[in-house]
C-alpha cells in the first residue's frame, strides 16, 4: 500500500478534522485503512416498528411523516413528528433541540429512518435516530462500520474517509504468497481491507479480520524469527573483577539459568548495541541478582544504572538489598521515590546529573521531568508488567540509548512468550535455587479454619512466621467478606502473645516499611494484610500463606502470594480458604493451585481455564503495534502463524525465493514503531443490533 497519500485529500476533512484523526493515529489514506472499525451496525434486514422489542430495539424502515407536536420541557420546545411505517405502526419521534427538522419532515413525506425504539406506555417511541431521504443514505440494507471517534468526528465523516481510502487506493496488492490464501482460506487483500470497513455479510467481516490478523502475526513471527536465529558465532563476554567479587561474596552459587542469563546480558552490553531483553522467571528464582550483577557490569563499562520498582516498598526492600550486596563494592547508591523531597532531592539530583551516583533505585520517580543522568547506560526494571504504558514511554525517552532490563515474575505459555515480547530478547529462569523445599498447598473449607490455625500456631512455636490475607481492608457493612481489620482482632484471640500486625495501602509508607522491617528482623510472628504483600517481598522465615477467599483471587495472584513463601530451606505451606458457593472456574483454579508450584504450568491452566481472554492484558503486549490481530483473543491464529512462519524461515531465511519476495517486500510496513505512543486495546468488534451492554466483570482481583 502506498504510504503517503495524506488523509486532508479526503473531501471534507478539513484541518480541524484532520486533527482529530491524527490522535486516532491516523494521517495517511493507509492508516484510514489500517483503522479497524469498533464494531459493525448491521441494517441489513428491514426492521418495522413493531418488531423492536426489549432485547433488540432497533427499527430499520420506511415512514410517512403524519403530524407535528410541540410541548414545553425544561430547555425549551421539544418537536413530536408522529408518523407511520409501511404495516401502518406509529412512531413517535422526538427531536430535542432539532426544532429545525419541522420544516424537513413536512407532512406526508417518505423518509428511511433507522434507529432505536422504546415502547412508552403503549407508544412507540424514538430520540436516538438517524433519518434520511433514501435507503442508501440511511444505510438501510447494508452493514456499516463502527469506529472509535474523537473531537468533533462523526461516523459519517469516517465511513467517507475509509470508503474514500479504499477507492483511492485500490487494487490493494496480495500481501502473503498464493499459497497461503487457499491453505489458510483467506481472502485476498484488496477484498480483505475492503470488507474489514464494509462487508457485504458478518461472515465476510469475520473473514476479513482473520486474514489480517494472520497476516499481521505472519509478518511479527517472520521478523522475530529471523532475528532470533542468529548465525552461531559464539561472542565472549568479559566478567569485570567486581562481578567476581560479587559472586564471591555469596553463600551460594548461581543457579544455571542464572549463569546463563548474566552471560546473555554481558554479551548483549558487550555488543555495543542497546538491549532490550525480558528476564522471566518465576517468584523466587532469583532475577534481582541477575540485575545486580548486570548492574555491575554496566558501571564497570563506566555507565549509570537506574533500576526501577512498581512500588514505594518495594524499591526500598531492593535499596537495602542493593546497599547490603553492592556498597561494600564500592557502589554509590542513591534511593529516589516521590516522597524524597526538598534539599535532600536537590543533592541526589545533583549526584545523578554530575555521575557521582553509579546505582539509583526507585519508582517511577526516577523518571520525572527533573531527573537527569550523566550517562545512563542502563534501565531494569522490576516486575515490568506492573508499569504502565505512560510510565515506560517517560522511561523510554529518558533512557534514549541505554540497556533496558525489564523482569517478570508472571510466566506466560510459551505459545504466547515469543509473540508478546517480540521487541524483547528473552531470558528465562526455569530452575529454582537449591535447596528450596516444595511449598505444601492445603484446601481449607471455610467451616475447617480452626485445625488450619492450629498447624500455623505449631509453626510460630518452631519460630516461624506467617501471612494471613484478605481480600479487604475494612468491613464497610456491604460484604460478607473478611476483611483484615476484624481479622486481625480474631487472631490475636486466636493467638495471644504472638506479636503481629496489620498491613494494608492505606498505612503511611514509613509505617508499612517499619512493620516490614520487623517481619523480616522476626520481631513479628504474622502479618495481617491485604495483596499489598504480593509484590516481591522477600522473608525468608516465612513458611505459612494464608489465603482467605482464594476463591475470589486470579491464579496469577494467587500465585504471586503463595511464593512469598518457601523462600529458604524450611518446608512452607499454603493454605487457600474457601467459601461456599464456588463457581467451576473458581474450583478449577484452586485445583491447579493445590496440583502445582510451577509458574509456567500455572500460567498454561490459566489459559486453559479462563480460555484465551486478557491474561496478558494490553499491559503486557510490549512495544507491538497490531491493528487487526489480538495476541490474547486469536490465539488459534498465533500458532497457525507461528508454524507457518518456521516454515517458511527454515526454507527459505532471507525470503530470497521468488514466491516469498511479497513477504520480503511487505515485512517493512509491518515494523513495528516501538516509540509510538500505544493505543489502547480496542473491543473486538461486534455487532450493535441492539443495545445490551454486557457489564465487564472484573475477574477476582482483588488489589489495594
Ligand atoms: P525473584 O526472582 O522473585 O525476584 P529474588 O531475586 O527476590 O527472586 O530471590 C529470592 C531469594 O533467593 C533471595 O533471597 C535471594 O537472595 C535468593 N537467591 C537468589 N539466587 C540464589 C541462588 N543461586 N541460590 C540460593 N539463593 C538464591
Ligand atoms: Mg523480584
Amino acid at each position: 500500500m502506498e504510504k503517503e497519500r495524506r488523509i486532508t485529500e479526503v473531501p471534507r476533512i478539513g484541518k480541524a478534522a484532520a486533527e482529530d484523526l491524527s490522535s486516532l493515529g491516523i494521517r495517511t489514506l493507509s492508516d484510514m485503512i489500517l483503522f479497524r472499525p469498533r464494531a459493525y451496525d448491521d441494517r441489513r434486514d428491514e426492521r418495522t416498528v413493531r418488531m423492536a422489542s426489549v432485547s433488540d430495539p432497533t427499527i430499520s424502515c420506511r415512514i410517512v411523516i403524519l403530524s407535528h407536536s410541540e410541548f414545553p420541557t425544561k430547555k425549551g420546545l421539544t418537536l413530536k413528528v408522529t408518523a407511520e411505517d409501511d404495516d401502518g405502526t406509529r412512531l413517535e419521534i422526538l427531536c430535542f433541540n432539532r426544532g429545525y427538522l419541522k420544516a424537513q419532515l413536512a407532512i406526508g413525506t417518505e423518509w428511511y429512518i433507522f434507529g432505536k425504539v422504546q415502547r412508552i406506555r403503549g407508544r412507540f417511541q424514538t430520540s436516538s435516530f438517524e433519518i434520511k431521504r433514501t435507503k442508501e443514505e440511511a444505510g438501510i440494507g447494508r452493514i456499516l462500520p463502527v469506529y472509535t471517534l474523537t473531537g468533533n468526528l462523526t461516523e459519517k465523516m469516517m465511513r467517507a474517509a475509509a470508503y474514500y481510502s479504499l477507492m483511492a487506493l485500490s487494487p490493494i496488492p496480495d500481501e502473503l504468497p498464493q499459497r497461503l490464501y487457499e491453505e489458510y482460506s483467506l481472502l485476498h487483500h484488496d477484498e480483505a481491507y475492503k470488507a474489514i470497513h464494509f462487508p457485504d455479510t458478518l461472515e465476510e467481516a469475520g473473514k476479513a479480520l482473520r486474514t489480517l490478523a494472520f497476516t499481521e502475526l505472519l509478518m511479527m513471527e517472520i521478523m522475530v524469527l529471523r532475528e532470533s536465529i542468529k548465525p552461531a558465532e559464539k561472542k565472549k563476554s568479559t566478567i569485570f573483577p567486581i562481578e567476581r567479587k560479587l559472586l564471591e561474596a555469596l553463600p551460594f552459587r548461581l543457579t544455571p539459568d542464572q549463569e546463563k542469563s548474566a552471560e546473555e546480558i554481558r554479551e548483549d552490553m558487550d555488543s555495543g548495541i542497546p538491549m532490550n531483553r525480558l528476564l522471566q522467571g518465576d517468584v523466587g528464582s532469583g532475577k534481582t541478582l541477575v540485575a545486580w550483577l548486570s548492574a555491575l557490569h554496566a558501571i564497570a563499562q563506566g555507565g549509570q544504572v537506574a533500576f526501577m520498582a512498581p512500588t514505594e516498598l518495594l524499591a526500598r526492600q531492593h535499596a537495602d538489598g542493593a546497599a547490603a550486596l553492592l556498597a561494600s563494592l564500592g557502589i554509590r547508591i542513591a534511593f529516589i521515590t516521590g516522597s524524597v523531597k526538598g534539599e535532600s532531592r536537590r543533592l541526589l539530583l545533583k549526584s545523578l546529573k554530575d555521575g557521582s551516583t553509579d546505582l539509583v533505585i526507585g519508582t517511577h520517580a526516577l523518571f520525572s521531568e527533573d531527573v537527569e543522568f550523566r550517562n545512563l547506560r542502563f534501565v531494569i526494571i522490576d516486575e515490568q508488567h506492573r508499569f504502565g504504558v505512560q510510565q515506560r514511554e517517560a522511561l523510554m525517552k529518558k533512557g534514549r540509548g541505554a540497556s533496558i532490563l525489564s523482569m517478570s515474575a508472571t510466566p506466560i505459555p510459551r505459545s504466547l512468550a515469543l509473540t508478546l515480547y517480540a521487541a524483547y530478547s528473552v531470558s528465562t529462569l526455569h530452575t529454582m535455587p537449591s535447596g528450596r523445599r516444595p511449598i505444601t498447598t492445603y484446601l481449607v473449607r471455610e467451616d475447617r479454619r480452626e485445625e488450619m490455625y492450629k498447624a500455623v500456631g505449631v509453626e510460630f512455636s518452631r519460630g516461624h512466621q506467617a501471612y494471613f490475607v484478605y481480600p479487604r481492608i475494612d468491613d464497610d457493612g456491604e460484604s460478607e467478606l473478611r476483611d483484615v481489620t476484624t481479622m486481625y482482632e480474631v487472631l490475636k484471640k486466636e493467638y495471644p502473645d504472638t506479636p503481629s500486625a496489620l498491613l494494608h495501602s492505606k498505612l503511611p509508607d514509613d509505617e508499612k516499611m517499619r512493620i516490614l522491617h520487623d517481619f523480616k528482623d522476626r520481631k513479628l510472628a504474622y502479618l495481617v494484610s491485604t495483596s499489598v504483600v504480593e509484590v516481591g517481598i522477600d522473608i525468608p522465615d516465612a513458611t505459612c500463606m494464608v489465603i482467605e477467599h482464594a476463591e475470589r483471587f486470579g491464579l496469577a495472584a494467587l500465585h504471586q502470594l503463595r511464593g512469598r513463601v518457601g523462600r529458604s530451606s524450611l518446608p512452607s505451606y499454603c493454605f487457600l480458604v474457601y467459601g461456599k458457593n464456588l463457581t467451576d472456574e473458581a474450583k478449577a483454579r484452586l485445583k491447579v493451585m493445590k496440583e502445582t508450584t510451577d509458574g509456567f504450568r500455572i500460567a498454561e491452566k490459566d489459559l486453559e481455564i479462563r480460555g484465551p481472554g486478557d491474561i496478558t492484558g494490553d499491559k503486557q503486549s510490549g512495544f507491538l503495534r497490531l491493528k487487526f490481530a489480538s495476541l490474547t483473543s486469536d490465539l488459534d491464529i498465533v500458532e497457525k502463524a507461528r508454524n507457518e512462519a518456521e516454515r517458511i524461515i527454515k526454507d527459505d531465511r532471507g525470503l530470497l525465493k521468488a514466491e516469498n519476495a511479497v513477504l520480503r517486500n511487505n515485512l517493512p510496513l509491518y515494523r513495528k514503531e516501538s516509540e509510538l505512543p500505544q493505543k489502547k486495546e480496542e473491543p473486538k468488534p461486534k455487532v450493535v443490533k441492539a443495545q445490551k451492554k454486557k457489564e465487564k466483570t472484573e475477574q477476582g482481583f482483588l488489589e489495594f
